[in-house]
């Protein structure tokens, strides 16, 4: 006897159950288009390296790697659902093929092999929606909270299966099938049914009134899905394959041309990329950016999730088929979806970024949304000035180019200007030349220069601001100047190795002037004192601090340094380093990227404090970092305590030792 059962057993229903198809996938097809149209509108997207996308988006995708899936418990719930609906989905197909074109895939071993993948399967997906509600609503993420779509979503997901296991144990009931063992599922389902005495005609009515039931569940389900988050689907997946090659906080590359310039801001739903617009269907509300954004701690009017939501509904109810024709859709976002508070609160720091997922780019929309004329004609007051300064002086305090300290006679610094070649052209930055803490971190690089005899010098008078806040704020016009003085003056000497003590020059120099045709060998100065310690030529004698670090976010998630400094504290006998508990690219941020250190205070409490008090718990005697703005802030931070802690630069705890 051949292996088999009788497809559509008890179900009298066929043809409604293909008019129900039917509406089912017209109403699919209509969300679903309506979807990917919403994306079309936007601007053009690049990309390339298809077979690497490939190759990432399925190893991602069906491995369900521990990048996107952080966390072990997660990875395997979400493999149960997602491959448990796989393999009930291929089931159902089959079915559908041998019963519509007489193919017969149903029968023999193919029969006992697929009858068995889907009864196991389907307890797969069941366990996973289990650990799904356990995860979600008894040991619920502190960041985490779900809407009734969630909880509506996983009842549904649970019952169509459920349902399909209480027929399929009705059915071997009743007709005590011969290879019920090969669906033990199933089967277990069908010895419950015997054990409460129902009878045999009972169990007809309740299958073929519970078949109607599944029937209509499975396809209201299909007919659903675009309309929900089960979307995530489709547009997670195709984010992931559409993910940057680039860092974290890489922006939209500005062709040079005059009129692109003018045209790269976004004021509307269509001035985002049709990548940017796909991004606000592929988010899965997980929330996990907003937990930890600086600026949302701080109690600024930021949340990178409120922006992606906010920006979705825009975006529903302008492509909805249903909307009021009479209605005039107001395209512009700005003040009116996004506030200008919103886009301003923001310090580009990219932890929302790490955390993604689903690697959303919220960097990138929120300085694309800041380019927009109409962002830059209502720029706060204090960067109008920070800009003027910048054009006139080249600095962002408008001080003359000629009175960096250590332009002073006394001082004796090489400038590059008098040997026209060196080894190393240090990079001294605006903070650097200008600031009063940051003047002491230059005076120690020149003295650990000089101590190493290392070959260095300094462009001086010639060197101008690098521009990474301006360009962060969205003035691309005033960012691309400077990059091309800077450029035309690094161009014009010869050097081996710039090398910088601020994280923002480093990125700037190092990742977005070879946009411009600047191609220089840049390293910060934690990886350069880590050579000179490493060859000997500095060597640090031992103390007994204990130490805190904390990783500058464009060092850190920006660059991928994180050992550098670490190396540079360690290598320094007897230093004790004690870890914050949010390191590395989870560290917090000191508030003053993305321009916000020339800000209004927006938020609160002060960013700078938050990660004080982070610092705090270390009971360390210093905060140590790497990036002049963060040596500002956490400078200023501590001078606004009354703890004993000392904020300081990782050349400065190294010069002290030697
Ligand atoms: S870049 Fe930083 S401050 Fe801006 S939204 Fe993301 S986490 Fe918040
Ligand atoms: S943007 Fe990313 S991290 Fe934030 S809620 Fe959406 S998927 Fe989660």
């Amino acid at each position: 006897m051949e292996a088999t059962r009788q497809l559509f057993w008890n179900a009298s229903g066929k043809s409604i159950m293909y008019f129900f198809a039917l509406i089912s996938f017209v109403v699919f097809i209509i969300g679903f288009s309506t979807r990917i149209w919403s994306w079309q509108q936007g601007r053009h997207f690049y990309y390339d390296s298809l077979g690497w996308r490939l190759k990432i988006f399925f190893s991602s995708i069906m491995r369900h790697d521990k990048e996107i899936f952080k966390g072990t418990f997660r990875r395997y719930m979400h493999l149960g659902v997602f491959y448990g609906f796989i393999i009930l989905t291929l089931g159902t197909l089959v079915i559908a093929i041998q019963d519509h074109f007489g193919i017969q895939l149903f029968y023999g071993k193919k029969y006992l092999i697929l009858s068995l993948l889907m009864d196991l399967f389907g307890l797969i997906t069941m366990i996973g929606i289990g650990m799904a509600t356990y995860k979600r609503y008894i040991s619920k993420p502190d960041h985490e909270d779900y809407t009734f779509d969630d909880a509506f979503l996983l009842i549904l997901v649970f019952i169509i299966p459920f349902t399909g296991f209480i027929l399929e144990g009705l059915r071997i009931y009743i007709t005590g099938d011969f290879w019920a063992r090969w669906t033990p599922v199933g089967l277990f389902f069908a010895i419950l049914t015997q054990k409460t005495g129902l009878s045999v005609v009972t169990a007809l009515t309740v299958h073929a009134v519970l078949w109607y039931f599944h029937m209509l569940l499975a396809f209201g389900f299909i007919a659903y899905i675009p309309y929900s988050k089960l979307f995530h689907m489709v547009a997670s997946g195709l984010n992931i394959f559409l993910r940057p090659f680039s860092s974290i906080g890489g922006l939209t590359p500005v062709d040079i041309t005059s009129k692109e310039l003018t045209n790269i801001g976004v004021a509307r739903l269509e001035d985002f990329s049709k990548k940017q617009l796909l991004e606000l269907d592929a988010c899965i509300s997980c929330k996990r950016c907003q937990k930890g954004c600086p600026a949302y701690m701080s109690g600024a009017p930021l949340s990178p999730i409120a922006v992606i939501q906010s920006l979705k509904r825009h975006s529903i109810a302008k492509n909805s088929l249903f909307k009021d024709r009479g209605q005039v859709f107001d395209h512009s976002i700005l003040d009116k979806i996004i506030s200008k508070e919103t886009l301003w609160s923001c310090t580009t720091c990219g932890l929302c970024e790490d955390k993604c997922p689903i690697h959303i780019e919220h960097v990138k929309r929120i300085v694309d949304m800041r380019r927009s004329p109409s962002s830059a004609s209502s720029y706060p007051l204090e960067i109008q000035k920070v800009f003027k300064n910048i054009s006139d002086k080249g600095n962002p305090r408008g001080l003359s180019l000629d009175s960096k300290f250590y332009l002073a006679k006394e001082l004796h610094v090489p400038l590059i200007s008098e040997k026209n070649q060196t080894d190393i052209l240090y990079w001294v930055g605006c903070h650097g030349s200008y600031e009063s803490r940051n003047k002491n971190v230059s005076l120690v690089m020149f003295k650990l220069f000089e101590k190493a005899g290392v070959d260095y010098a300094l462009l001086g008078m010639d060197e101008k601001c690098c521009g990474n806040s301006v360009r962060r704020l969205g003035n691309e016009k005033l960012f691309q100047q400077l990059a091309h003085e800077n450029i035309k003056t690094l161009n014009h000497y010869d050097f081996k190795t710039i090398v910088t003590n601020c994280p923002h020059c480093y990125d700037t120099l190092k990742n977005e002037y070879p946009q411009f045709g600047g191609h220089y060998h840049v390293l910060h100065h934690s990886e350069y004192i880590l050579e000179l310690i490493r060859s000997s030529k500095i060597k640090p004698k031992a103390t007994n601090f204990k130490v805190t670090f904390h990783d500058p976010c464009y060092l850190g998630r920006y660059n991928s340094v994180y050992d550098a400094p670490r190396d540079v504290l360690t290598s320094i006998p007897g230093l004790e380093l004690i870890e914050m508990k949010n390191n590395r690219s989870r560290a917090f941020c000191c508030g003053a990227g993305g321009g916000r250190i020339w800000m209004e205070d927006i938020e609160q409490t002060k960013i700078n404090s938050i990660l004080l008090s982070k610092a705090l718990k270390t009971e360390s005697e210093i905060l140590a970092s790497a990036c002049s703005l963060c040596l500002s802030t956490l400078s200023e931070a501590v001078n606004n305590s009354d703890t004993d802690i000392r904020s300081m630069d990782i050349a400065e705890i190294v010069y002290n030792t030697l």
